[in-house]
């Protein structure tokens, strides 16, 4: 699945606001070793926050500034306190 038709289904109400919108949207699922640039495109979209929680269950990509082995890791349910602290520390 590509960022683009994943984003095709994201909800209305916040994917007008999503900043990776007005570029390739496959770039968020570039991983170059690693996502810093992505990364520091989603600390500037107002919608990380929904995009997060949105993203928990996808594989592959930056979703709400984590990438897949932070989400990983995170689980599903969890809070986002230690996926701030690891977003701080790579960039
Ligand atoms: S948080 Fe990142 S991946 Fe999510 S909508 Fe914003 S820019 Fe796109």
């Amino acid at each position: 699945m590509s960022l683009g038709s994943s984003l095709l289904s994201l909800p209305p109400e916040w994917s007008d606001q999503a900043v990776c919108a007005t570029t390739d949207l496959d770039y968020m699922f570039r991983d170059n070793g690693g996502y810093a640039p992505q990364r520091r495109l989603c600390l500037s979209c107002p919608v990380i926050d929904q995009c997060y929680e949105y993203g928990l269950d996808e594989k592959h990509g930056m979703w709400g500034g984590s990438t897949p082995g932070e989400r990983w890791a995170a689980g599903r349910g969890r809070g986002r306190r230690g996926i701030d602290f690891d977003i701080q520390e790579e960039i």
